[in-house]
């Protein structure tokens, strides 16, 4: 496919459970076969984000016929949005910055032929100037080493806290040569460790932070170690932390061109050509002539043939041996009605005790990529990417190339600084943003370069998602584990088998699309298996190396 240079020599392989999904996807022997009787089987999948999209994708392929359920708009959190005044220009709503070590979301953008670009994050040449804007003193830099001593401090400082406190470099050499009985061994002590206490006790009791000040600590809230403004993640659980350094996901981050939308809805009209059941030129999309079915509303067992009931919101019932669902865990027990008996109690809590964090974007197109120009008071870029401890917290700048209106995400907010705009319209969250970039860009006229109207995102505020990502807290980890683990059923009782969860909520690397991806995969082995089906000797899936490999329990 388009030759984009995105290959990682380490990619997300473990730590909680190394298993390739990636290299499972591509072995020629396939994901597995499903038994003759079950050749164009309906399996309901709740949801047409990119958990849905490629679990309906592979189920297709091994001959189920896939019927998907979507409430809103198909893509979830993969959302482009357009700007009105001119269709091809788009904002990122969700995902839009992917690592290279996302190996397994990578396989699906090759597969549909979409373009990548390096990601214009803080100090990267794709910026390509940045701007830290702290306590009222703006750095202007191209990379860290134009910035004070003091970020370097920082910098250094973090490195050697996970040296110190979570082998950083044991962990990335195994996770690099996917040996995966080293990581589980180095893993082990690390969750027992760092499950009860979250990201800021790790950074402030770590021996290298603790020689510095409380204002460097500071520093690092605002500036991060790579895409900036991690204060927000200080409550989190470590672990949360250490998966996404370990696994690289703040490295070697690229943007699609055109919009990460595009994947599902490629995906939808992928036309494979190894379908093992239906005929070449078969897509998502021909077998649902053209679109999802509705909303789904409940979701029941049928006491008398034991099949699950899904009910969409215009009252039309269809009963499923299997069903997918990916949608954000808390609306089972919000927005659809759903059969108590359905999972455990044990599972219920980690379901409903799962926490979101929220997150606001607000973005304007300008007519052209003005930043790139020199200032002739300042001498420097007129603009640039911009990180500060101010409201608007992230400020990003899309090139789309000359003669292009070019983008601007104004702001890029989590947790606190989300809500605070949450009662805000979209004009009134831009007006508020530009406010802000005019204290630290007071010689730049950046309204005057404004077209359009702006778009702005709550994804707290939607009913359909009701926050943006999973953030696990500390003593989250038993909850992760249990929603992880259930797509292996064969211990369950009959009355929890067939229903089966996927999705950015179940992942172990919440806030991107890639745990996404491989809680998919591992759903599709779990339907496969519900079936009867297996997979093929030389290519075991995720549930045949689950005993071996899967994550570490902790007791209760
Ligand atoms: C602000 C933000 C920034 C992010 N940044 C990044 C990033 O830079 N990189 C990265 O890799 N990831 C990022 N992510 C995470 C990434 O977007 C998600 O991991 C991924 O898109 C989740 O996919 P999913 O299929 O699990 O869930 P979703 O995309 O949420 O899909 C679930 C679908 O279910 C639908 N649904 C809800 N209720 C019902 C119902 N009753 N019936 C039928 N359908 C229903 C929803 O409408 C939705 O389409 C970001 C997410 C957000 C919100």
């Amino acid at each position: 496919m388009p030759g984009t240079p995105h290959h990682s020599s380490l990619s997300a392989f473990g730590p909680d459970f190394p298993f390739g999904h990636d290299q499972w996807l591509s072995h020629a022997a396939g994901l597995g076969r499903i038994p003759d009787a079950s050749l164009g089987a309906e399996v309901a999948i709740v949801g047409a984000g990119i958990a849905g999209m490629v679990a309906a994708y592979e189920l297709m392929r091994l001959g189920f016929r896939p019927v998907v359920y979507e409430a809103g708009r198909m893509g979830g959190r993969l959302r482009s949005e357009s700007f009105s005044a001119a269709p091809d220009v788009i904002a990122e709503l969700g995902g839009m910055r992917f690592p290279t070590s996302a190996a397994s979301f990578f396989h699906y953008v090759d597969l549909v032929g979409l373009e990548t670009l390096p990601f214009p994050n803080p100090l990267t040449p794709a910026a390509p100037t940045t701007v830290i804007d702290l306590a009222g003193e703006a750095h202007f830099a191209h990379t860290l080493a134009d910035l004070p001593q003091v970020f370097r401090d920082v910098a250094e400082a973090w490195d050697q806290a996970l040296e110190d406190h979570a082998d950083l470099a044991g962990m990335k050499d195994a996770i690099a040569r996917r040996d995966s009985h080293e990581i589980k061994r180095r893993w082990e002590p690390i969750v027992r460790a760092w499950d009860d206490r979250t990201f800021y006790d790790f950074v402030a009791s770590s021996d290298a932070f603790s020689r510095l000040s409380f204002r460097h600590r500071e520093i690092f809230g605002q500036v991060g170690f790579g895409t900036g403004g991690w204060d927000s993640d200080f409550p989190n659980s470590m672990l949360e932390i250490l998966r996404v350094v370990m696994s690289e996901f703040e490295d070697n981050q690229r943007r699609i061109v055109g919009g990460a939308e595009q994947l599902p809805r490629r995906l939808w009209n992928h036309t494979p050509d190894d379908l093992q059941h239906w005929p070449t030129g078969t897509s998502l999309a021909s077998l649902h002539a053209g679109a999802p079915k509705p909303g789904v509303v409940s979701i029941h067992r049928d006491s008398r043939h034991g099949r699950i009931e899904l009910t969409d919101r215009w009252e039309n019932t269809r009963a499923y041996d299997a069903v997918l669902v990916t949608t954000q865990s808390w609306l089972l027990t919000t927005n659809i009605d759903v059969d108590e008996d359905l999972f455990s109690h044990r599972l219920w809590m980690a379901l409903d005790r799962t926490r979101y964090m929220q997150s606001s974007k607000t973005f304007v197109m300008v007519d052209r990529p003005f930043w790139n120009d020199i200032n002739p008071l300042t001498g420097r870029n007129e603009m640039s990417m911009t990180l500060t401890d101010r409201n608007t917290r992230g400020t990003y700048l899309f090139d789309n190339g000359p003669g292009k209106p070019a983008v601007i995400c104004l702001s890029y907010a989590w947790m606190s600084d989300a809500l605070k705009v949450l009662p805000k319209s979209a004009d009134e969250r831009a007006a508020l943003a530009l406010d802000t970039l005019e204290k630290i860009y007071p010689h730049t006229d950046i309204r005057g370069h404004v077209i359009g109207e702006p778009i702005t995102v709550s994804w707290e505020a939607d009913p359909d998602f009701l926050g943006a990502f999973k953030g696990a807290l500390p003593g989250h980890y038993r909850y992760n584990e249990r929603m992880y683990s259930h797509f292996v059923q064969r211990d369950l009782p009959a009355a929890e088998r067939g229903i089966f969860l996927a999705g950015d909520d179940v992942s172990w690397t919440p806030g991107w699309a890639e745990g996404a991806v491989t809680t998919a995969l591992n759903a599709v082995w779990g339907i496969v298996a519900h079936h009867g089906g297996s997979t093929h000797a030389d290519n075991p899936g995720p549930g045949d190396v689950y005993d071996e490999f899967g994550p570490i329990v902790l007791g209760d």
